[in-house]
């Protein structure tokens, strides 16, 4: 497969990202000047070395913490297998800054930079799962196309690519929006394209989308979200509830007669704002 050239833009903005994990830092090496320091014994310093390695470099790359993480899932209800698998394979860590890796595997939202988070992974694991109880990904066994408003880090994205035929995922902030392109540069697991724009237009070159799921929320679902949606497709979205008193999590399915809405539960996701920054 060939790889766009670093930086390569698509047309109407759209950058095609085609699927590897994200960037692999260089593996940890242990300091030669203690090693060759001919007074302490190599145990020894190949202990200090082990010591001296940031977290990154450790334990988090081992598939055993994202193990524990999807069997926390799991103990919270979580049991939809693919979202489960996805968890399993995606590092977390490579998604937030440095000084955060250590708490990545953590049920924890963290900064992401712009005011902005990455959601806490129980919460998107229960939203991807609800988009795999919808008629489409009942009948298809996968999420087909799937528009994601709100790129972030590029986490969900990354998840999404394992689950779905093809990702286009919208983000309104222009440093976000790079930095997500960093984090997928490479990424060789089906098809993820990033937009910067504004996400409450939804991508009509491109719809209609089997699944649409938001990690921001606004007062009212925008038009276009549903426009976009297709016949036996679900879109999964925060939304402020008056009556409840803050953002519920929305469900809507569309069938051939129209859109049906179910609330299921009190959520809290960063504010769908309008237009670029
Ligand atoms: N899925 C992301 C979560 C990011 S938080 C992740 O895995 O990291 C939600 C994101 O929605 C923020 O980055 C915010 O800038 C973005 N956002 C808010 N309003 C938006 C809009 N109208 N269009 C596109 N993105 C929007």
């Amino acid at each position: 497969m060939s790889r766009p050239p670093r930086g390569a833009r698509f047309p109407l903005g759209l950058d095609h990202v085609h699927g590897t994990a994200a960037p692999r830092r260089p593996a940890e090496r242990a300091e030669p000047r203690d090693l060759l320091r001919p007074q302490r014994p190599l145990a020894h310093a190949a202990r200090d070395a082990a010591r001296q390695a940031p977290p990154a470099g450790l334990g988090l790359d081992s598939a055993a913490v994202r193990a524990r993480m999807v069997e926390r899932l799991r103990a919270e209800g979580i049991g939809c297998e693919p979202v489960l698998q996805a968890f399993g394979r995606v590092e977390r860590h490579r998604f937030v800054d440095s000084a955060l890796a250590t708490q990545a595997y953590e049920d924890t939202s963290l900064p992401i930079g712009h005011g902005q988070t990455i959601s806490k992974p129980s919460v998107v694991a229960r939203m991807l799962a609800l988009l795999f109880e919808s008629e489409r990904a009942r009948a298809a066994g996968a999420l087909g196309r799937v528009l994601e408003i709100g790129t972030g880090c590029g986490y969900q994205a990354a998840l999404l690519s394992l689950l779905a035929r093809g990702v286009l995922s919208i983000e309104r902030v222009q440093p976000l929006h790079d930095k997500a392109r960093l984090h997928l540069h490479g990424w060789r697991q089906g098809d993820v394209r990033l937009v910067y724009g504004d996400g409450r237009l939804g991508h009509a070159p491109w719809a209609p989308y089997d699944h649409i799921v938001a990690a921001a929320g606004g007062d009212a679902l925008p038009p276009a979200w549903l426009e976009q949606l297709a016949i036996g497709g679900r879109l999964v979205a925060p939304m402020q509830d008056a009556r409840a008193g803050g953002q519920v999590l929305l469900v809507i399915d569309r069938t051939a007669d129209g859109w049906r809405e179910q609330r299921v539960g009190a959520v809290h996701f960063v504010p769908l704002k309008s237009g670029r920054e």
